[in-house]
């Protein structure tokens, strides 16, 4: 809610305007940005915090990172876009760079996450028609309980969250959901022929950081291949270096049949995913069944491939692992009854709130800027805490100690 007395002020303008003349399809955290560098935002009014968020981890290498803002720059002078109609000379340097990065025979670029997911999708229930031999519209694709892969109407029919998918029916057919983390519902489901796929996030995020037991991914992975189901890891969030590792499914040896990316693929500076797989998937799409107007533009080729440099450059996954260790370590210092769970991997960590004395997730939130640190609840009681990967020791101890502070202050 906006109060007479911010409305004054330059920030109170804004987020009226916003709330006016904007769809209210979110419900942001009442402070108005207007710069950020490395770990760091500052408000209109100038006031400096860690950003514990970096947009649903997008800002992986740090806000607005030179040499990414860079790459950014000099191909915007050159150019932009030009379709897929005609090559370009930034396309073929990119693929080449993000396949042998990654491992995969080729890779189809996308704009946002959830085009990415349903490009997976697609892609999927053509390899399942074209090699597997499913009768036509016959495919099936399993996905997880808790899952958030975007919010394309698809998307939403795979949704177990009722703010995801109610109001938006009819679905789309031809989805199972089983519940994460369980290797006997997955041995269940995969008992029917005509499953194609298996759509998982290693760690459920928008989930609130549901990290599954050691050993399932691995056990998920094996069950697929067994039965010839491909195996479909949404890396949107938990990728590029996020959990400590280049990719989560790097943790228990898992190769994606298809590896769905986004977010971090440009270190927020721009809308860029991609989707990866060998030949004998990724050709099952011909010319012209599948595309996107920008998908795989100059601009976004020469960004990604500054995006990735970084990561590898700046040794964002050793330094995520190393970090999220302290961090744990940290948290786990803070003397309060409202902290009900710590988990996490690497730098994809969230708190779960018990809600006492009826302050919940967002009111901790509310403090948490009061005192210099930005992040958002998912769900009614869990915090995230994603900060971007470039963080140092002295900037991640002094960040724990502000939500030492924010939570034990609330006690007081
Ligand atoms: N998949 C996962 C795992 C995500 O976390 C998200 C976004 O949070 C998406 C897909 C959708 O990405 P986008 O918002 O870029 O469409």
């Amino acid at each position: 809610m906006v109060t007479l007395a911010v409305k004054k002020n330059r920030a109170g303008r804004l987020i009226e305007l916003e709330q006016q003349y904007g769809a209210h399809n979110y419900h942001p955290l009442p402070v108005v940005l207007e710069r950020g560098e490395g770990v760091y935002v500052w408000d209109v009014e100038g006031k400096q915090y860690f950003d514990f968020l970096s947009a649903y981890s997008a800002v992986n290498q740090g806000h607005c990172h030179p040499k990414i803002v860079d790459a950014l720059i000099e191909q915007a002078k050159k150019l932009t876009l030009t379709s897929r109609a005609f090559y370009n000379d930034s396309l073929g340097e990119y693929e080449e760079f993000i396949a042998t990065y990654f491992g995969y025979d080729k890779v189809l670029p996308m704009n946002t996450g959830a085009e990415a997911v349903e490009t997976a999708f697609k892609l999927c229930r053509k390899w399942a028609y074209l090699v597997k031999k499913i009768p036509d519209n016959k495919a099936k694709i399993i996905a997880c309980e808790g899952n958030f892969h975007g919010r394309t109407t698809t998307i939403v029919s795979m949704s177990s969250d009722p703010d995801s998918y109610k109001g938006y029916g009819p679905y789309t057919p031809g989805i199972e959901l089983i519940p994460y983390n369980n290797i006997e519902a997955l041995r269940k489901a995969l008992e029917d022929p005509n499953v194609a796929g298996f759509l998982v996030e290693p760690i459920q995020g928008e989930a609130g950081v549901v990290v599954p037991d050691e050993g399932y991914l691995k056990a998920a992975s094996e069950l697929c291949k067994e039965k010839n189901v491909l195996f479909i890891a949404d890396e949107v969030q938990t990728g590029i270096s996020r959990t400590g590792r280049l990719l989560a499914c790097n943790h228990e040896n898992v190769r994606p049949d298809i590896l769905i990316l986004g977010k971090a693929l440009s270190g927020g500076v721009y809308p860029i995913s991609a989707v990866l797989a060998d030949d004998k998937i990724m050709l099952c799409i011909k010319p012209g069944e599948h595309g996107s107007t920008f998908g795989g533009n100059p601009i976004a080729a020469r960004v990604a491939i500054a995006a990735l440099e970084v990561v590898h450059d700046e040794k964002l996954s050793e330094n995520a692992a190393t970090m999220g260790e302290i961090f744990r370590e940290e948290l786990h210092k803070i003397k309060s009854e409202r902290i009900e769970v710590i988990r996490g991997k690497g730098l994809l960590n969230a708190i779960v709130i018990k809600p006492i004395n009826g302050i919940t997730a967002w009111d901790v939130c509310m403090a948490l800027k009061e005192n210099g640190l930005l992040a958002k609840p998912t769900h009614d009681h869990i915090i995230r805490f994603a900060p971007p990967l470039v963080i140092t020791k002295d900037q991640i101890l002094e960040a724990a100690d502000i939500i030492k502070r924010a939570i034990e202050g609330l006690d007081k």
